[in-house]
């Protein structure tokens, strides 16, 4: 049982009950979080990773490993094995469906407000026997959550969370499982710092409507194709619609200066190549082709395995200006040619390959701390800092700025390092 998914099911008044103040609070327990909180653990530090979804990992937790025949240091595993550390300590707590709302600064702490929302599915009580999920009229409101050993209720989606008028859930449940009566419950904690590690929001390809995303069938975002990878469900099919031939469009919501985003993600690259050479692999067949300005690599040692990785597939340079329906069914590519000839083309599926974007609904939290944003729109100083303008409060992860996991663990590990010296600094000799 992972005692993150149990600190969210507890009740209230009890989660936190032995110690309510922390040497930091971790806002986002995705992999930045959760490296920040096992260095600050390790350095010898108390922390509480404060986590608003059902699961820690954030979006890694729904990446599969890209290893073909080798490891493609694709970087998901350094999820896994921080999450095992983040289990194991004393040191740390882990609150999951629990956001912030108010923030006081009062007698060298922030006194920090945090509702936390139960967990509808109990994780010990659940068999994943999926009766629910059968009975549940509402598809998507009952999901299988990535790391696959438990069932996510959506409250947005449910019924019950509407009207009252629907249990189907917890009348099927031959477990007793099913929790929809219990209200949220608010928690206090006193902490010497903050660290924001809320990551990002991958971009809505719906902003560009050309590339056909949600209008043409067979046109799906990269996350998707990740996610579909992971949970082992990618079927190319058979016979006359069997898949192909697959095309990556890069830089969909990056370097576009028109809606707002004149950065590179400097990840899409090479997941993009991963994804590619991981397809090609595991489903001979498959010829993946990847639409791009040019390639930017930022990963260690890329070069050297992009050479190897480019001989399986097609490289095109051009960004196709348009995906539309085929005479087919399947999209159609339109792009510019080598002499800028007009090249239509028929892809089987399309993959189009989404950027990092600052999430929106952080504003208020920033504006709660006190936090700008910097020249990219996301928060805190720019270039790769885990400093912001208020004392005491540091970022780590992708919510400055695009990074890799592997950049990302390596900020978080700098920002522990930051907020050791900071709560030695001013709490020096103090006890807890
Ligand atoms: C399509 C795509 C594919 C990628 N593939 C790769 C890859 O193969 N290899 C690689 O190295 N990098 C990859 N990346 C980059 C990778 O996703 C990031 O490096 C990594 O997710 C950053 O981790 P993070 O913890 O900063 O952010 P996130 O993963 O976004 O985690 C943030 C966490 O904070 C939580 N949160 C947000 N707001 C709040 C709030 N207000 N209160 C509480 N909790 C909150 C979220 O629920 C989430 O759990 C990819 C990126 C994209 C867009």
């Amino acid at each position: 049982m992972h005692k993150c998914l149990w600190e969210g099911v507890r009740g209230p008044g009890t989660a936190l009950s032995e110690n309510m103040k922390k040497d930091a609070v971790i806002i986002g327990g995705g992999v930045a979080g959760a490296w920040c909180a096992s260095e600050l653990s390790r350095l010898g530090l108390e922390s509480i990773i404060v986590e608003k979804g059902p699961y820690p990992g954030g979006h890694v937790a729904g990446y599969c490993c890209k290893a073909t025949d080798k490891c493609q240091r694709c970087g998901a595993c350094l999820l896994e094995d921080v999450l095992e550390c983040v289990e194991k300590s004393d040191r740390i707590t882990c609150l999951l469906r629990s956001t912030v709302t108010q923030v006081n600064r009062a007698n060298g702490f922030f006194n920090i407000s945090i509702i936390q929302q139960p967990l509808r599915i109990h994780p010990e009580k659940c068999n994943l026997c999926g009766k629910c999920m059968e009975i549940c009229p509402v598809p998507g409101a009952l999901t299988r959550l990535p790391e696959k050993n438990c069932i996510s209720l959506n409250e947005d989606s449910c019924i019950f969370f509407k009207d009252g008028s629907c249990q189907a859930c917890g009348d099927a449940c031959p477990e007793g499982a099913v929790n929809l009566k219990v209200p949220a419950w608010e928690t206090q904690v006193d902490a010497r710092a903050i660290i924001l590690a809320c990551g990002f929001k991958a971009f809505d390809p719906r902003e560009k409507p050309r590339f056909g995303y949600g209008l043409i069938p067979g046109v799906i975002t990269s996350l998707e194709l990740d996610s579909i990878l992971r949970g082992g469900n990618f079927d190319p099919g058979e016979g006359e619609k069997k898949i192909k031939s697959v095309a990556f469009i890069q830089c969909v919501g990056s370097r576009d200066p028109k809606i707002g985003r004149n950065y590179c993600s400097r990840v899409c690259c090479g997941y993009a190549l991963r994804l590619a050479g991981l397809l090609g692999d595991r489903f001979p067949g498959i010829q993946p082709a990847i639409f791009y300005m040019d390639i930017q690599s930022f990963d260690r040692d890329f070069e050297r395995r992009f050479e190897a990785i480019r001989r399986k597939m097609r490289l095109i340079r051009a960004i196709p200006g348009e995906v539309r329906s085929g005479t087919d069914g399947r999209p159609e590519l339109i792009y510019r040619g080598p002499g800028e000839e007009r090249i239509v083309e028929s892809f089987d599926l399309v993959v189009l390959s989404v950027g990092i974007s600052p999430d929106p609904s952080l504003g208020a939290l920033a504006e709660l701390l006190g936090v700008n944003t910097n020249e990219d729109g996301f928060l805190g100083r720019g270039g790769d800092e885990v400093f912001t303008d208020t004392s005491g409060v540091f970022v780590a992860g992708a919510i400055q700025g695009p990074k890799s996991i592997e950049e990302t663990v390596s900020h978080a590990i700098r920002t522990a390092g930051a907020v050791e010296s900071y709560v030695k600094e001013h709490y020096r000799g103090e006890n807890q």
